[in-house]
């Protein structure tokens, strides 16, 4: 997609701070961290949000999904960490490209569930 912010960061159109790259996943430093961990994990194909995932396409959920315990352990969060991925305009979702946040390095307090 070519006016899709996070395809950019993939294609390295737009730079970022890159923490982990394989054949199908994306991960990198979020500009606005929300906690001293925040990192994005996204599939280098286009999906829009989970709510597009289908039994064709949700194989790019798993290479994430995968990836994430990796990162998890390369950035030395063994105390824990949460995982967050916002769908739609009611979760406050502001880029519409299925991401992962990936938020640690300190407890993380108010539950939301
Ligand atoms: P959402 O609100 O869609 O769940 O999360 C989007 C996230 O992308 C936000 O946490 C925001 O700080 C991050 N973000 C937005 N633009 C950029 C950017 O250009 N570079 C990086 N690294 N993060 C971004
Ligand atoms: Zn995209």
């Amino acid at each position: 997609m070519s006016d899709c912010l996070f395809c950019k960061i993939v294609a390295g159109d737009i730079p970022s701070t890159k923490v982990y790259e394989d054949g199908n996943v994306y991960a990198f430093r979020d500009i606005n961290p929300q906690a001293p961990t925040h990192i994005l994990v996204v599939p280098k194909t286009h999906v829009a949000s989970l709510d597009d995932v289908t039994a064709e396409n949700s194989a790019l959920a798993a290479r994430c999904l995968e990836a994430i315990p990796k990162i998890a352990a390369a950035e030395g969060l063994a105390n824990g960490y949460r995982v967050i991925s916002n769908v739609g305009d009611d979760a406050g979702q502001t880029v519409r490209h299925l991401h992962f946040h990936i938020l640690g390095g300190r407890p993380m307090g108010e539950r939301l569930v």
